[in-house]
């Protein structure tokens, strides 16, 4: 059997009603008022006691009778077709928003994710037409970030590639002489690309929040006094020096201290990397129900229009693009997003020549 249409549905259910109810109505109109209208003829009768009515009562009878019939008539052709009218425009006016949600959502099926549902005047398909377009816009939101990574990888990777590829290629056809320098630099560059896929893979569990997070009391300088100890071998004698300043009774932060250290380790290395002399100063102090810690270097500082961009993945300002400085551009990336899992926030401040301020918040066990 064909399955019948909203629109059909409506139309016949609204005619089903009209014809229930005008039925009805000359029914119950065509068995009581006759009768009605006779007994009313008797009384009148009895009443006068005169035999004029009777003379008129056929009369009376058909009149009334033709009246009934031709007063049914219309009504039953009028209200018909008003219902008729008005149950096949309630059944468009639904419809139509229900044709146009269906043509967008296979739109935006198809892949036209710009594609967005009007609004509408009935209240229920309103609400279905805004969780659509909310959904419609994550998904775009999700898909654009998907194209941008995939560009940047491409670009990231290209470099490094086309650099071992050249080294191979000149070592094959002899051009370049094997040395124990070209097997270093291939080694560099190989090792920069083993770097480049670790921290992709961290940085894409940590934008989708797979990074197991495990919040714990932490007692921040303990932490901070080890860290210390770790970068200060790595300092040279003319290089910059480190310096904590944290106060000895520090309350405790709700914090994974794995991944606290990790955003630390981030953000000494890039002072460490940015800085050539001066110091480095790790500062911890309490303020309103948050721990915040900061790295303060003495170093090259940012520049005030690259400030907005140093926190987004693969970014690194022009004088840092050189290949030697090591950097990928992921660090901070990762950084942020494992402060905000933890529920804090991160920012900077820096003055180009001067040094910068990079500093996090975590939450007050
Ligand atoms: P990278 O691995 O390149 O250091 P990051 O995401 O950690 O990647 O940093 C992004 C960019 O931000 C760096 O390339 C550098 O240009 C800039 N930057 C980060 N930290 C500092 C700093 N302490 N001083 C100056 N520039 C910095």
């Amino acid at each position: 059997m064909p399955r019948l249409g909203l629109r059909t549905r409506l139309f016949l259910s609204h005619l089903v009603v009209m014809i229930v109810g005008l039925s009805t109505l000359l029914t119950v109109g065509k068995l009581y008022s006759p009768r009605l209208f006779v007994l009313h003829l008797e009384k009148m009768e009895e009443g006068s006691g005169s035999n004029l009515l009777t003379l008129f009562r056929r009369e009376l009878m058909e009149g009334f009778e033709s009246a009934w019939s031709r007063g049914a008539l219309w009504s039953v052709a009028i209200g018909g077709t008003a219902a008729g009218g008005l149950s096949y425009l309630v059944a468009k006016r639904i419809m139509q928003p229900l044709i146009q949600i269906e043509q967008v959502t296979q739109k935006v099926a198809a892949g036209h994710l710009e594609e967005r549902l009007p609004s509408s005047e009935i209240p229920e398909l309103n609400r279905l037409a805004l969780s659509f377009n909310r959904m419609a816009s994550n998904l775009e939101g999700v898909e654009q970030r998907r194209r941008e990574l995939v560009s940047d990888l491409t670009h990231e990777l290209r470099t490094p590639l086309t650099v071992v590829e050249g080294y191979l290629e000149g070592l094959a056809d002899g051009t370049i002489d094997p040395s124990t320098d070209i097997y270093q630099r291939l080694a560099k560059e190989t090792a920069r690309l083993r770097h480049l896929v670790n921290d992709l893979q961290e940085l894409s569990q940590a934008e989708a929040g797979y990074l197991p997070i495990r919040a714990q009391k932490l007692e921040v300088r303990p932490l901070l006094v080890s860290l210390m100890q770790k970068f200060s071998d790595q300092l040279l004698e003319e290089g910059p020096h480190l310096k904590l300043d944290c106060p000895a009774d520090l309350p405790p932060a709700l914090a994974d201290p794995e991944r606290v250290e990790q955003i630390l380790v981030n953000l000494l290395g890039n002072a460490l990397r940015y800085t050539k002399e001066g110091s480095i100063t790790i500062r911890a102090w309490s303020q309103t129900r948050q721990i915040w810690i900061a790295v303060i270097d003495t170093g090259q500082g940012i520049a005030t229009d690259e400030l907005p961009h140093v926190f987004e993945r693969f970014w690194r300002s022009d004088r840092s693009r050189d290949r030697h400085s090591g950097g990928t551009g992921i660090g901070l990336a990762i950084s942020r997003r494992l402060v905000e899992l933890q529920g804090g926030t991160i920012d900077v401040q820096s003055e180009l020549g001067k040094g910068s301020i990079f500093r996090f918040s975590l939450p007050l066990a």
